[in-house]
């Protein structure tokens, strides 16, 4: 039988969700046009009236938000609340400098909790599980997600936080752990160590992955090397962070997103246009029910589609996205071909004995790009094995080399697989 940690709101039906999502988007609207000039004037210029507002039929109408709003009003010139309202912040750097930065009052945080404990209970947590977590508590959101969903669940936390392997097996063996949460490239670390080790882990069970895209041949590794089931979880700064929007459930047929709490829509990342339901677009978020920085319409950059908006096998109503595909960000195009990282590490790990550990390096040679494809491998698998592979899904001719297993760098947080050199 299922387990809720929500039974009412996770089954809510279709029609109940509808009218939910209706009188919390007016309601949100109203809230950071009342407390906030920057969407004040930005609702303005749109032609948007915040008191004549509609709800989902008006949806469309409002301005979109994107990462470089938070850069601009850094720290906090889009606060929709007191500052003495304030309880903790969380703060992703990316690659331009500017960091962006959420902050949560209580209520978010127990918004935040909320979300993440339907997450942990959907994966099959119950009630005094021991729940071991690796990213690092600091400013990026995994670590306290993990931590608040985990408090909510009535989990029994091991709050390791990143880094020191050794040690983090030593703590799951000898507490049991049942749930493990991190990233996926930690997930791979801890299956490498144990190996070395000639060491399992046999209490631990659940698998909950986030922050960055993985292909389904990873999870299999992942479930093949520490016999654990994969959870594939999601929600960003922005959104409030790790666990807010939503995850799958044992029915691994997507991404179940907490639409009592957001509104998702799938658009053309071209136009903006919103997409039918199965088209792969833009995923586009507003929260309705954040108080100190709700978003509204914003354009995350990720890929996916909507997989169905029936009630799932799972008893749980809420719309099912896709695994996100890419991140228009992270999207390589080499020899005139659009691809992600993703599609690349798809295709290597279909070759037998090839590891799941990898670099692409975009050699760029006044303009023109190749890319240098270098997989971890057990000996045996050739570089022409892996170019074959790569050619045939790509559509384009990588150079494929094989390295020796262990030769290649060992993050210990989110891994970064992309490099580009410049070539004189
Ligand atoms: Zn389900």
């Amino acid at each position: 039988m299922t387990q809720y940690h929500n039974p009412r709101a996770e089954t809510l039906s279709r029609d109940e969700l509808t009218a939910v999502q209706d009188q919390r988007l007016r309601k949100i609207v109203q809230h950071v046009a009342e407390r906030n000039e920057g969407f004040r004037s930005r609702f303005a210029a749109a032609g948007v009236d915040p008191r004549g507002f509609r709800g989902l039929d008006d949806l469309a109408a409002l301005p979109f938000m994107n990462k470089d709003d938070f850069r601009r009003e850094y720290p906090l010139g889009m606060l929709c609340a007191d500052r003495e309202d304030l309880a903790e912040m969380h703060m992703s750097s990316g690659s331009t400098g500017t960091p962006v930065v959420m902050p949560y009052t209580a209520n978010d945080l127990h918004q935040w909790g909320e979300c993440m404990a339907r997450c942990y209970v959907m994966a099959g947590a119950v009630r005094g599980d021991v729940c071991q977590i690796t990213p690092g508590f600091g400013l990026f959101n995994g670590g306290f997600g993990c931590y608040h969903g985990a408090r909510e669940a009535g989990l029994f936390i091991i709050p390791c936080g990143s880094g020191n392997t050794v040690r983090q097996i030593k703590l799951a063996r000898d507490f049991g752990t049942r749930i493990l949460t991190g990233v996926v490239s930690y997930a791979l670390r801890i299956m490498e160590v144990l190996a070395e080790a000639r060491e399992t882990l046999p209490a631990l069970q659940i698998g909950i992955f986030g922050a960055e895209t993985f292909s389904d041949q990873m999870k299999q590794r992942i479930y093949d090397g520490l016999g654990i089931e994969v959870f594939d979880i999601y929600g960003m700064t922005e959104t409030g962070g790790i666990g807010t929007l939503g995850m799958d459930c044992p029915d691994h047929s997507g991404l179940h997103q907490w639409e009592d709490h957001y509104v998702i829509e799938i658009v053309d990342p071209e136009t903006g246009a919103p997409l039918p339901d199965g088209e792969v677009g833009e995923v586009v978020v507003t929260s309705l029910t954040r108080e100190a920085l709700p978003v509204i319409r914003f354009r995350t950059g990720d890929l996916s589609r909507v997989v169905s908006r029936q009630p799932c096998a799972c008893g749980r109503t809420h719309l099912r996205l896709d695994r996100i595909s890419g991140r228009l960000d992270d999207m390589l195009i080499i020899s005139g071909v659009n691809f992600f990282p993703a599609q690349v590490e798809q295709s290597l790990l279909k070759v037998p004995g090839v590891l799941p550990n990898y670099q692409l390096i975009i050699e760029d040679h006044h303009g023109i790009k190749r890319l240098h494809v270098t997989v971890e491998a057990h000996p045996g698998v050739t570089g022409y094995q892996v170019e074959k592979q790569l050619k045939e899904d790509l559509n384009f001719s990588p150079d494929g080399e094989v390295v020796a297993p262990g030769t290649l760098p060992r993050p210990e947080g989110k891994a970064r697989r992309v490099f580009y050199k410049e070539i004189p």
